[in-house]
């Protein structure tokens, strides 16, 4: 069965998207098992073995649930479990993905207090500290933060939104958003005091679409007992009991957690730090590449950029579009559209996942032969300048 419709080249096609990323053959072949019986006796090691695993990734001690759901329901779960009708959330629009998440809020039936940006950096860390300040009454009930929004290529300083809420004494739950971050970019759910960390796993973690997670604070929790929001299928109380003896509530998704599974194995082998090293020197190279071919990074904050993938912009006159279509015809590879107000002005590379060295040379090669291509003005020797920084920085 053929799912592409279009026609592909010999070769692997590149999927150099900002998520989902490429799966690891190792992922694939252990997603390949045979079903099994979800409340046998196997699957409660399994599912403990996976729910202990991820307090690692998350950098916690409490629990993690995992939902078979886009990162959209891990986004409803962390806002419905802990708050109630009316309530006030501050939330930092830093690009499509956050304002998506205000959305959601507001049809919820949560009051979203905005906070701006030009969408060219992360969350301004200033205007949280001083809304924070002027909230004498304790209004605000949550604070959420995209921590790498994925349509600019911005990530956010949680640690520093972490410290206006402590230097304002402020009681609000700080809800973050590390879909595309999770397993890329360094984070601390634990040391940050998180109360919700919302994932997914079809980016950092290697894995298809289809799961996403919940890692909770113990403020959360409490929060959790008297939170009015409606839920069921989200609801964390049905989850944690059975999670306990590595059980779900309702049918997980079996295959996937074989995925997790080795998933985890890998990023754990490998070592949080040096696959935090290997995303930050793939985004220098991208970033070099970038300024090489004399093009605009989307990110105007040296502090903000994204280890997970570079948004860049196109000349006035040239259509960021046009350039994808060119590239998925001529070179067999998908780039990331601009969403939102950055349709047709950014195209996103993908430098996240299962990724090495040379596939970020084939992916920097497939742009600047598409910039020539579909006829964008820039200089050459973007590549090369990637292999300079790579090969110079083992
Ligand atoms: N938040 C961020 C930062 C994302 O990048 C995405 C998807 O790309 C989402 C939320 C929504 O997740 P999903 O599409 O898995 O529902």
């Amino acid at each position: 069965m053929a799912y592409f419709t279009s026609n592909r080249s010999a070769g692997r096609h590149f999927l150099q998207i900002p998520g989902p990323t490429n799966v690891p053959d190792r992922v694939l072949r252990a997603m390949d098992n045979p079903t099994m019986d979800h409340r046998g006796p196997d699957f409660g090691i399994l599912g403990k073995r996976v729910l202990e695993k991820l307090r690692p990734v998350f950098a916690t001690s409490g629990p993690v649930i995992i939902y078979p759901a886009s990162g959209t329901g891990a986004w409803e779960a962390a806002l419905v479990n802990t708050l109630s009708p009316g309530d006030t959330v501050l939330m930092c629009e830093t690009g499509w993905f956050a304002h998506l998440w205000q959305e959601m809020a507001g049809r919820l039936g949560l009051k979203a207090r905005l906070l701006e940006t030009d969408w060219r950096r992360g969350a301004d860390v200033a205007a949280i500290a001083e809304a924070l300040r002027g909230d004498r009454g304790h209004e605000i009930k949550a604070v959420c933060v995209v921590h790498n929004e994925t349509s600019t290529g911005c990530t956010s300083r949680i640690e520093e939104v972490r410290a206006a809420l402590d230097a304002a004494a402020h009681p609000a739950l700080l809800l973050v958003d590390t879909i595309s971050s999770l397993g890329s970019i360094r984070y601390e759910h634990e040391a940050w005091g998180v109360d919700v960390t919302v994932a997914g796993s079809q980016k950092g973690l290697m894995l298809p679409p289809g799961l996403s997670f919940n890692a909770v604070s113990a403020k959360a929790l409490k929060a959790s007992e008297t939170a009015r929001l409606p839920r069921s299928f989200w609801d964390w109380k049905p989850m944690l009991a059975a999670n306990a003896t590595g059980y779900f509530p309702y049918t997980p998704a079996t295959n996937l957690l074989y995925a997790l599974d080795t998933a985890l194995d890998m990023l754990l082998e490998e070592g949080l730090g040096d696959v935090f090293s290997r995303h930050d020197r793939h985004a220098e190279a991208t970033r070099r590449a970038v300024r090489r071919w004399g093009l605009e990074i989307q990110c105007e904050e040296p502090r903000h950029y994204s280890s997970a993938l570079t948004a860049v912009r196109v000349p006035e006159g040239h259509s960021a579009n046009a350039l994808r279509a060119a590239i998925l015809e001529r070179f067999d590879m998908s780039l990331g559209n601009g969403l939102g107000r950055l349709n047709d002005r950014v195209f996103r590379i993908g430098h996240l996942g299962a990724f090495n060295d040379l596939s970020l040379l084939g992916t920097l090669g497939g742009v600047e032969m598409g910039l020539r291509v579909a006829g964008v003005p820039h200089e050459g020797g973007g590549v090369q300048a990637a292999m300079d920084y790579l090969s110079g920085n083992a």
